[in-house]
């Protein structure tokens, strides 16, 4: 008889209010932000929005700490606008991308930049340095009934109560309609999905002791801390 445990059951994230939305794919949106662009070293001129996946179970909840994962000495933070998707679809256009959002969250796209470097550098994929364990810690989803559409709205990063990241979500450059658009051409959406919408500028390390606190207007700050590594 075969003894694999079956995997865990669907990650899920809480909803503010109540309920739990299950997570199906955490799709990431790369340089979204014109000044992030420049300081990774792009021109942010607008070039086609492209994508990355995290596993479901990298979620974290708010509150919960994420160890120094393995395997790097440059652990980043990347403070994000999280959008999660009620309604499925491919081909979906920007002017119907609004009836698709279930609601939205704060989240970090935790990032080994070394190894995301090294990546780049050497045209190979970026999994390890995106889609590690609790590399997704991310917020309670505030629903779009409550929130309504974002559109504009600080976005910003403390690391020990000092701002490293501060935005507006305004300064995306290409908007959630516009990144459901492109994203539902390449994948069929479905319900579950979470999309990371990229970050502003001011990425940088943390180190274990380190306590993170995210916020975007309109939704529940998101709280984590970063501790040893896990023991083997
Ligand atoms: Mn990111």
């Amino acid at each position: 008889m075969l003894s694999i445990p079956v995997p865990q059951p669907v990650p899920t994230l809480a909803v503010s209010g109540g309920g739990a939305f299950p997570v199906h794919r955490i799709y990431c949106v790369g340089r979204n932000y014109a000044a992030h662009t420049r300081e990774m070293g792009f021109d942010p001129n607008r070039e086609e929005p492209f994508f990355f996946l995290k596993p479901a179970d990298a979620l974290v909840a708010s509150g919960k700490d994420i160890a120094y994962p393995p395997m790097t000495h440059d652990f980043q933070h990347e403070i994000e606008l999280v959008v999660a998707i009620g309604e499925g679809g491919r081909a979906i256009s920007a002017e119907q991308a609004h009836r698709h959002v279930f609601g939205y969250a704060v989240g970090l796209d935790m990032t080994r930049r070394d190894l995301q470097m090294n990546a780049r550098k050497q045209g190979r994929p970026w999994d390890m340095g995106k889609g590690f364990d609790e590399s997704a810690p991310c917020a309670p989803l505030i629903p779009a009934s409550v929130c309504g559409y974002l559109e504009r709205g600080a976005i910003c990063l403390e690391v020990n109560g000092e701002v490293r990241q501060k935005s507006d979500i305004a300064h995306l450059i290409w908007s959630v309609p516009e990144v459901i658009q492109h994203l539902s051409r390449f994948v069929t959406l479905c319900p579950g999905d979470l999309i990371f919408t990229g970050t502003p500028e001011g990425v940088g390390p943390v180190r274990a002791g380190d306590v993170m606190e995210g916020h975007v207007d309109g939704l529940e700050d998101l709280w984590t801390t970063v501790v040893a590594p896990r023991l083997v």
